[in-house]
């Protein structure tokens, strides 16, 4: 309700000068105050920064509901995928096993970090259209009894699809094994309460729900799986016991932190919480969606996924059947109209992205429709309904 009336009146500051929206996930549209954090230098030994630190791991860890302090936050320099490879090395031992849970880019991308830590992995892969469910979790876990850990991807980006990760969160507890969970694109508007969803650890970084700039991403743990992944990491920067002693210590990062990023991530931070927090930027994520998603299906586009698994953060369409429709060319028509989309990542059929995350609402996505709708005139598109073939696809594979 809060989110309601403080977006529903006025839109969000517009990007500055021109910009053009950033429909991607992350980076993504940031708010001017974000970006205006950014106009100091901090030193990284200084007191002032480093209550910055610290007041940022307080915020982040709030938003978990972690009462009891069982958990800690633990900053870490680098993209989402630093992170995602610290967690793994970290809190996988050398001898255990991690069971992948993959539909999607991220998780084949979790797959080969497993490869290159030269640890043991195994995958369950269902493709770009399906959720790992609960049960068949508890029967790979229940079938390899060496299988220590597993990484569910909270919302797979690389299709948009949220997947059913408190059902995977029981199965994995109930066979008393360990969930670690990348909740890159997803943290800060879909709520991972550790009250409610059992997990050791998650991952999320700087620029993707809180509304950063990126450079720097941070895992949140159970004090009990950071105090046992001491001397477990393979690498010596990416080492997340390493930095959480030192921080716990010291104040500070081991080594040079992005300290404009964390500046802007705090001021994001007030700003997530202004807004209520992860329910208040769910809410506009999800009106930014519908919103968005009803026009393109005026228009003729289909999703991907069907309404049940379409997360709040991303959503993907088929790319029209009309042989006039080229997507280099759509991608420019709507790049002149202030809005830059995201081509697919799709193992199987043409499509392209739409993000619903970043300074936007449901405003923003209005004009978003009306470009889409002006680009496919401009190109002699009159309905842009996907290919058969496509629609079938889809109809088999989420039978
Ligand atoms: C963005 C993202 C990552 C990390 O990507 P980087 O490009 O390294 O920041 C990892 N997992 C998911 C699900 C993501 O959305």
């Amino acid at each position: 309700m809060l989110a309601e009336t403080k977006f529903a009146a006025e839109p969000l500051a517009k990007p500055a000068l021109g910009e053009p929206y950033l429909l991607t996930p992350g980076p993504l549209t940031t708010a001017y105050s974000v970006k205006q954090a950014m106009l100091r230098d901090w030193g990284s030994w200084d007191g002032d920064f480093r209550a910055m630190t610290s007041d940022m791991r307080r915020r982040l860890l709030a938003l978990t509901g972690d009462a009891k302090g069982e958990f800690d936050c633990v900053p870490m320099q680098g993209s989402g995928s630093f992170c995602v490879e610290a967690m793994l090395g970290s809190f996988v031992p050398r001898d255990g096993k991690v069971l992948v849970l993959a539909n999607g880019a991220y998780g084949l991308r979790a797959a080969q970090t497993m490869q290159y830590l030269d640890r043991a992995y195994t995958l369950i892969d269902k493709g770009d259209y399906l959720p790992p469910r609960g049960d068949e979790v508890a029967a790979a876990l229940e079938a390899d009894p060496a299988i220590t850990h597993v990484i569910a991807i909270h919302c797979e980006t690389s299709s948009g699809i949220l997947n059913p990760v408190a059902e995977i969160a029981d199965a994995v507890h109930a066979k008393g094994r360990k969930l670690l969970v990348d909740s890159m694109s997803a943290f800060g508007a879909v709520a991972l309460d550790v009250n409610e969803i059992r997990y050791e650890a998650m991952v999320s970084s700087a620029n993707k729900c809180i509304e950063g700039v990126p450079g720097f991403g941070f895992i949140i743990a159970r004090k009990s799986e950071l105090e046992a992944a001491k001397g477990r990491s393979h690498s010596l920067s990416l080492d997340v016991h390493a930095q959480w002693a030192h921080m716990n210590k010291t104040g500070q990062w081991r080594y040079t932190p992005p300290t404009h990023v964390v500046a802007a991530f705090l001021e994001a931070l007030r700003q997530h919480e202004a807004e209520g927090g992860v329910a208040g930027r769910g809410a506009r994520y999800v009106r930014n969606r519908d919103v968005m998603v009803a026009g393109m299906r005026e228009l003729g586009f289909e999703t991907l996924l069907r309404d049940r698994w379409l997360s709040p953060i991303i959503v993907t369409f088929f790319n029209p059947a009309h042989a006039n429709f080229a997507f280099d060319r759509f991608y420019e028509l709507m790049k002149e109209k202030g809005f830059i989309i995201y081509p697919g990542k799709l193992t199987v059929v043409d499509s392209f992205r739409v993000g619903c995350i970043g300074q936007m609402d449901e405003h923003v996505m209005r004009r978003v429709v009306e470009a889409a709708a002006q680009s496919l005139r401009e190109m002699g598109v009159d309905t842009a309904a996907p290919p058969a073939a496509a629609i079938a696809e889809r109809a088999k594979l989420a039978a």
